[in-house]
This record gives structure tokens, sequence and C-alpha cells, in this order.
């Protein structure tokens, strides 16, 4: 069983149009819970369930929770998601639109953190935001899903805030022999990670930080992600908070689809011209999604 769906493959006319090549978009946005990590968190939750798991717990306000949320409700399985004070109002009613239970605890995430594994024991399983195996695994069948319709791409481009997505990319690139082709991997100025820790040559922690892309700050990537980074042709990329915002409200123009400043982040590279390709070239963007985005945080 699987709790993801397969999501649509589209050609974009409009951005293809714009940056003179083939654009495909992965439209991870489709899922039902809104974002792709109903692929990495409910692969995750059928494997443990499979092996017995009795419930679930999570730390994540955000995509990754609500995914975890949606997984035990599909799976009969009681899910506990504790979060920081700072958690939404709106990522908080839809933890518990899904069913789960929901406990706030702590001023920062780490101490919510702290509290979920306490509640880890035996068969109640708690699932990580984005550094387990199992998790990638569930991601790397969106390349399986991209080849099986036939697109070959030339480049990819993906966010980056704990290094998930580009693992599990990595792993499904890997699968069917596309290591040699570049993966773009984008990050906001204030949730760099991944860019501090390839300019240091280690993993390295970053000591804070900040802005819109919130679904992006993790301080940290996973070590795997910096693994792939020094095995695949992985690009780092930066882009403004406003350049993020901008390509969400022109998406959702073009696409008419609602998408986080953390999926803004990957659009902007065609929509601000930050990289060039050949007209046969065929860029695929994964448009990671995003739940807890509603109308009015795209104005200004
Ligand atoms: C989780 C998430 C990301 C970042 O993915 P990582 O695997 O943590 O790098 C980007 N966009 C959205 C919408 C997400 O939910």
């Amino acid at each position: 069983m699987e709790i993801s769906i397969r999501t649509p493959l589209i050609h974009s006319l409009p951005l293809s149009q714009h940056s003179g090549c083939h654009v495909w978009l992965k439209m991870e946005s489709s899922q039902p819970t809104g974002s792709f990590k109903l692929r990495s968190a409910g692969h995750a939750c059928c494997h443990y369930a499979s092996k017995g798991a009795t419930a679930f717990v999570s730390s994540s306000g955000g995509n990754a929770g609500i995914a975890v949320a949606h997984s035990g409700r599909r799976l009969g399985l009681p899910v506990t998601v504790v979060v920081p004070e700072t958690t939404s109002a709106r990522a908080r009613q839809l933890i518990e639109q899904e069913g789960a239970r929901l406990i706030v605890h702590g001023e920062v995430w780490s101490e919510a953190n702290d509290y979920a594994l306490s509640l880890a024991m035996d068969d109640i399983i708690y699932i990580h935001p984005f550094d387990n195996p199992l998790l990638w695994e569930g991601i790397s069948t969106i390349v399986d899903e991209v080849i099986s319709e036939g697109v070959k791409p030339d480049a990819v481009i993906l966010s980056v805030g704990g290094g998930s997505m580009l693992s599990g990319i990595a792993q499904g690139l890997e699968k069917h022999q596309l290591v040699h082709i570049p993966v773009y991997g984008v990050e906001t100025h204030g949730t760099a990670s991944l860019n501090a820790s390839l300019n240091a040559g280690k993993l390295v922690r970053l000591d804070k930080v900040s802005g819109i892309a919130t679904t992006l700050a993790a301080s940290q990537v996973c070590e795997n992600a910096f693994k792939v980074a020094s095995r695949l042709d992985v690009r780092s990329m930066l882009v403004s908070d406003a350049e993020a915002l901008h390509a969400c409200r022109r998406f959702l123009d073009d696409h008419r689809v609602l998408t986080e400043p953390a999926c803004g982040a990957s659009l902007s590279l065609l929509y601000d011209n930050k990289i060039s390709f050949t007209p046969d070239d065929n860029v695929l963007v994964i448009v990671c999604g995003g739940a807890s985005i509603m109308l009015e945080g795209l104005a200004g």
C-alpha cells in the first residue's frame, strides 16, 4: 500500500516560453496533503505499520507533521504531533483536521522535538521530518514516474530544507542512470544550510535561520544530502525571500496553483532567469507544494 498518489507531470507552456527550454512540472502540490511529504512520511508509516507499529509521533508543525497525521488516519493508527508555540494557527488546524492529537510544547522546535522523542517507545514510532532512508525511498518514486512518462530530464530543480528531497531525487536518478545531470538545489539566503556545508567542505550547522521560507529552515542538512552533493552534480543556488514570494505569485497566475515560498524558491530560478538552458533541454522542476500557505500570505 502507498498513501501518496501519482502526481501530474505538466509541460509548462508559460515557463517553457519564458526560459527557452522544455519545463516539466512534477506537481507534488497535488498530493492530498499538498506536498511531497506524503511520499516520504507515507512510505515510512506504511513500512512501520507492516512491522507492527501501533502509533506514530512527529514533531513537525509543517508539511511533514501533516503528512504523518494523514498517514496515521489512513492506516487507522493514532498520531501525536508535538509542535512549539511558534507553530501557526493554520498548521495546527490542518494537523487536527487529520485527526491527530496536537500537543503544544516548548518555545522552539528542539524542545518540542525532545518531547516527541520521549513519547516514542517500542511500537510507537517517531517519524523524522527528513533524515531516514525510508523517507528518501518514498521520494525516489518521483523520478520513476517521470521516466515512465517518457521524459528524460537534462536537469532537475528542487528546494532544499533538511535534504530529504535532494536525497530521494538523487536515489531516483541513480536508479535510472542519470547521475550526470545537474541538480539545482535551491535555498533562500536565510535558510542556506546546504550552501554553508558545501562551502565549508563539511557538514555545518547554521547559528540561526531566518526569513519567509520556514519550511526550508533546517539549521543543518542531513548527512546523506551532503554526501549526495559530492557524488552527483549538485549545484547550490540561493534566492531572496522576495524572489521566492514573487515566483509563488507568478506561478499562481500561470498555473492556478498556490504554493509555499519554499516551493517558490525553486520556481524563481526560472522566473528570475538565474540559469539558462538550450531549447532542447528538458528541465524538471519539483513543485514541492506546501499546505500552510493561504492567499493572504502572498499579498504584498
Ligand atoms: C519539506 C519541504 C521542503 C524541503 O524538503 P527537505 O526534504 O527538507 O529538503 C520544501 N518544500 C516543501 C513544500 C516541503 O514540504
